[in-house]
């Protein structure tokens, strides 16, 4: 079976696996740590084993790099970029710091290696609004998400300019998606991600990182869960809390990339240790600045 021979591998090659909350059902399942971007990342910088198995996006693999340069990262399809993160370059920060010189630029996590190096500070959806509100300044520029930004902007007073980007996965969630199964389910709670569009995000009654999404899930009293995020997040809930009912918003909501990552790509990247992501020391240096400045908060 494919799975034990990724155990098998994984042991020779002293490798650790890490999938994001997004990934297939069975990548998630042989993973050894599954989680959103800034739990990755974390981990990513503490493991002992030598070689890392991202099973996620590009620029989660450059985050993996940038932490723990020491370690082999692996991504088992280059091809699975994020469309968010390719929306904004490295020249559009600069050119946005020259026309606004006293404005700090807080970047979400996902954002390429390049872009993080001209960057303040980074922020994940988990704890965008406390990094933005507890940094020094009070002019900010947000990029790349439009509707992560608008959320942040309606819980601070900073005044921020907002770049016009967003993730085509969450855009497919459609006001009248989460309407229709409300009127089915009038007892289902609204949970959805801040990536969501705005009039999706005002019909919520709570918004929260993937993170966040499983916590309240597990806190709460309730037992029914209209859930507005990537579809690769129910296999997690209905695995971790199989006494609730989930819904997934729209069945649109698949990322395409996310689904690029699959167990014969896992096992033939641990054959040949390949294809790795490697971040170059120059960028490296200057893009773990803002990474730990979000960390240290
Ligand atoms: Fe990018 Fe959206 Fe896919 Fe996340 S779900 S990787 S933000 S396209």
């Amino acid at each position: 079976m494919i799975e034990e021979k990724i155990k098998k591998l994984k042991k020779e090659r002293d490798a650790i696996i890490l999938a994001h909350n997004y990934q297939l059902p069975e990548v998630q399942d042989i993973a050894d740590f599954v989680g959103d971007s800034l739990e990755l990342a974390r981990i990513a910088k503490e493991v002992k084993e030598k070689v890392i198995i991202f099973c996620g996006v590009h620029f989660m693999a450059e985050t993996a790099s940038i932490l723990a340069p020491d370690k082999i990262v692996i991504l088992p399809d280059l091809h699975a970029g994020c469309p968010l993160a390719n929306s904004i370059t490295p020249e559009d920060i600069l050119n946005l710091k020259e026309k606004y010189k006293d404005y700090a630029v807080v970047s979400y996590i996902n954002t390429t290696a390049e872009v993080k190096a001209v960057s303040d500070y980074i922020c994940t959806s988990a704890n965008a609004v406390s990094v933005v509100e507890k940094i020094s300044e009070d002019k900010i520029i947000f990029v790349p998400d439009r509707n992560l930004g608008y959320y942040v902007s309606k819980h601070t007073k900073k005044e921020m300019i907002i770049w016009d980007g967003f993730c085509p996965t969450h855009q497919r969630i459609l006001p009248q998606n989460i309407l229709k199964l409300k009127e089915k389910h009038k007892d289902a709670k609204i949970l959805v991600h801040p990536e969501c569009r705005k009039e999706v995000l005002d019909l919520a009654d709570k918004v929260a990182s993937t993170s966040g999404i499983i916590k309240h899930v597990k806190e709460d009293d309730h037992h029914r869960y209209i859930i507005g995020t990537e579809a690769g997040l129910l296999h997690r809930l209905r695995k971790e809390v199989p006494n609730k009912e989930f819904f997934l918003a729209s069945p649109l909501a698949v990322c395409a990339n996310m689904k690029k990552i699959t167990l014969e790509k896992i096992l033939w990247s641990l054959e040949d240790l390949a294809p790795q992501v490697k971040v170059p020391d120059h960028i490296r240096e200057k893009a773990l600045i803002p990474i730990m400045r979000m960390l240290s908060l």
